[in-house]
């Protein structure tokens, strides 16, 4: 077998046939010409044999490793004059539009991006964080299942900060299928209007239930006329839960702020450590957590309260209850809640109280599944990651590509090109 013909079928690269390799330091170069003599249109079907002009344009991918040098793979394209997107570069089997890099070698950039840190990905790789940003983009433009806005019936939106000074994407999920569906940079009416707008009258009127968080903006936009007004708003009992959480952590922070000025400092600096003892569940405690937890017990007062106020509602939506016997529960906390002489859970309780039917609607309609919480958590480790790029439609793609309707192969799982 000749070298040239060898290195073909090891590249395993689509459409085009090796001229000639040149290796520079760790670098390797491999000349290829297309085997396609109609030019294709990058962004549509469109093919023809007649080329704009006679200007060759030199155009380069990265592709897949070998041994420890870089492949290059390098060819001259022609220009093609498409009647619906003017005058563009060719086509290319092998690599996504406007992309530097093979399919490739994108493929296996999506797949680690989704599986590994920003440093290990970066150093094996030998891009920048930023690039894999624009190949998860890529990727995910090409690859999502195009009919993930079909047959929606249970949505979940949710904000998410994905960097830091209130930058937050709003991402809706599919509960049937345990997908994230969409996502857009943004967090108010206006972001999920865009949603609506693109799932179009016709499949908004089909949605059952739109579970989210306790804030106006995205109810406002599923009421609108034309989006979801038939839809039931669902609260997410995680973010009630949260919500007494933070209701507890409020108490905390009073208790040791009247320590800190009281006769003993060092009793205050004791309580600050008080705070993951007192916000997980008992059943993760450590030791030590779990003995500052029998501390606070014994001295009693507000924080103890609080705190058993917050068990008493998070033990509501454990999920081994009924419907009936969680809102039995949830009307008995408020009472509780609201004579517990603790403003900030008077205050809780009054916001628990306005949204206890749509806690109650997702209780109902089973929306508190494992499921959606696995897939929250998911979504969450995930975005810690994306907080290293510069874009919201980067991050919001590395979302999709760990979360969303999308099958993503490692370039050795496809079919060989050159069988035999
Ligand atoms: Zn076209």
């Amino acid at each position: 077998m000749r070298a040239t013909t060898l290195l073909n079928r090891l590249l395993d690269l689509p459409g085009l046939d090796v001229s000639g390799v040149s290796l520079d330091g760790r670098r390797m170069l491999v000349e290829v010409r297309l085997r396609a003599r109609r030019l294709a249109c990058p962004l549509c079907s469109f093919t023809t044999r007649a080329r704009y002009d006679t200007r060759p344009v030199p155009s380069s991918w990265q592709h897949l490793d070998f041994g420890t040098a870089t492949v290059v793979v390098f060819a001259y394209l022609r220009r093609v004059d498409c009647p619906e997107h003017g005058v563009l570069v060719e086509a290319v089997p092998f690599a996504r539009y406007r992309s530097g890099f093979t399919r490739d070698f994108e493929d296996l950039t999506a797949y680690l991006a989704t599986k590994t840190d920003k440093t290990t990905i970066a150093r094996f790789l030998r891009i920048d964080w930023d690039t894999v940003g624009r190949i998860c983009e890529r990727v995910v433009a090409t690859e999502v299942d195009q009919d993930r806005l079909e047959g929606l019936v249970h949505l979940g939106v949710d904000e998410i900060s994905w960097r830091k000074h209130h930058k937050y994407l709003t991402v809706v999920t599919d509960h049937t299928r345990g997908k994230v569906v969409w996502g857009k940079a943004g967090k108010d009416t206006a972001t999920l209007d865009a949603f609506f707008d693109e799932l179009g009258p016709d499949r908004a009127a089909a949605i059952e239930a739109v579970s989210m968080d306790m804030g106006p903006a995205y109810a406002k936009s599923v009421r609108a006329d034309d989006h979801a007004p038939q839809a039931v708003i669902c609260i997410d009992p995680f973010h009630a839960v949260k919500l007494v959480a933070e209701a507890l952590d409020v108490e905390r922070r009073k208790a040791c702020n009247e320590l800190r000025h009281g006769e003993d400092p060092t009793a205050a600096k004791k309580f600050k450590g008080a705070r993951w003892a007192l916000l997980k569940n008992p059943g993760n405690l450590t030791d030590g957590q779990a003995a500052t937890l029998r501390k606070l017990k014994r001295r009693g007062g507000d924080v103890w309260r609080a705190y058993t106020l917050k068990e008493a509602f998070r033990a509501i939506f454990a999920g081994d209850l009924t419907t009936d016997q969680v809102t039995e529960l949830i009307d008995r906390w408020i009472s509780r809640a609201s004579r517990s002489r603790l403003p900030v859970f008077v205050k809780t309780a009054k916001t628990i109280r306005k949204h206890r039917d749509g806690i109650l609607a997702a209780i109902r309609l089973g929306i508190n599944n494992a499921r959606a919480e696995g897939l929250n958590s998911v979504v969450r480790l995930i975005i810690r990651r994306a907080r290293g790029f510069h874009s919201a439609d980067a991050a919001l793609a590395l979302v999709m590509l760990a979360c969303g309707p999308i099958t993503l192969r490692l370039p050795h799982e496809r079919p060989n090109i050159h069988p035999g």
